[in-house]
């Protein structure tokens, strides 16, 4: 039989992925404290319940989906008494390592499992059930929340042992927020250069400065007619996003005394170009901050 569901945590991503569960047939309970969110949620065919601890009395897996980790760790506090023995904890959420590893400790301790499985792939992944999942966890808990995690996303991972999961999401943006930065710094170059954007993209996506910042999200209109440069930069991947996992990867970085100058400037750059107003942008836009800082 199929394990209930609570998920606890609706916004622009829990929603969606909950209904994907509640689509594939799982009886799903939702919770979250903004009363539109669980007025989505019921039209979505979820169970509503008015608290988190009501969520949970019945369910065999709980799904978190929150902001920080400081939520997730009081609200595994707040419903760890309620839970039904051996439940399943997911975290979805995009947290700290450390977060992430606290809240997995807190959920053996009291006698269950846990997982750790940060997304990639935003509201369009997560509504048109193809994120991709990195877990962190055993191998049994693995292979429990796997057919949930097949449910919500098209490609899941093992990375390892609790926390990894995390680490797999915050080493891959670290990459992608200096290769953006990297490919931008680029482009201004080449512009104060006399080096059109187009003829720097001809070369660079068929030589070494190949990657994805290029070719799939390229920062300049022109070259790729798809990106968020050719539509005012909406995203996307919003700024105030990258901003958010560039400090979580920042946090780990000091934390475990890496000598990481790169992706801690990233994180920095990009923390200045969301708090200047950039943050609903998307992240690719950074190019036009390097180049009026450039002109000056
Ligand atoms: P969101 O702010 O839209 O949703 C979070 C929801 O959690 C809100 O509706 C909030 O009311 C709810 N919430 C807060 N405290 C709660 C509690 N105690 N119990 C139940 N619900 C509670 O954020 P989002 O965009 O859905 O992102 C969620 C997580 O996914 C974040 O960690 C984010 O970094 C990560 N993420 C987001 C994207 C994206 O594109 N939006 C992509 C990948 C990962």
């Amino acid at each position: 039989t199929q394990p209930t569901v609570a998920f606890l945590g609706l916004g622009h991503m829990g929603g969606p992925m909950a209904a994907n569960l509640v689509k594939a047939g799982y009886r799903v309970t939702g919770y979250d404290p903004v009363p539109a969110a669980l007025e989505q949620a019921a039209r979505d065919g979820l169970a509503v319940a008015d608290s988190a601890v009501v969520a949970v009395a019945d369910a065999d897996v709980v799904i978190t989906m929150l902001p920080n980790g400081r939520l997730v760790l009081d609200l595994y506090d707040e419903i760890l008494p309620a839970v039904k023995g051996d439940t399943l904890f997911v975290d979805s959420s995009t947290i700290d390592v450390a977060d992430a590893r606290a809240a997995h400790d807190k959920a053996l301790q009291a006698g269950h499992r846990a997982v750790d499985a940060p997304v990639s792939g935003g509201v369009a992944g997560a509504t048109a059930g193809t994120l991709a999942f990195m877990v962190g966890g055993s191998e049994a808990d693995f292979s429990s929340a796997h057919p949930l995690l097949d449910v919500m996303g098209r490609k899941v991972v093992h990375c390892g042992a609790s926390g990894v999961g995390q680490a797999a999401k915050i080493c891959n943006n670290m990459i992608l927020g200096v290769s953006m930065i990297a490919i931008s710094e680029a482009f201004v170059l080449g512009e104060k250069l006399g080096l059109s954007n187009q003829a720097l993209f001809d070369v660079a996506s068929n030589a070494s400065g190949q990657c994805w910042a290029l070719t799939s999200n390229c920062p300049v209109p022109g070259p790729v007619p798809t990106t968020p440069a050719n539509h005012d930069y909406q995203p996307g991947f919003a700024a105030a996003l990258m901003d958010k996992d560039l400090g979580l990867a920042a946090n780990a970085v000091r934390a475990n005394g890496v000598d990481a100058e790169l992706g801690l400037r990233a994180a920095e750059l990009y923390h200045r170009f969301n708090t200047d107003g950039g943050g609903a942008l998307d992240f690719s836009a950074i190019v036009t901050d390097i180049r009026t800082r450039s002109s000056q």
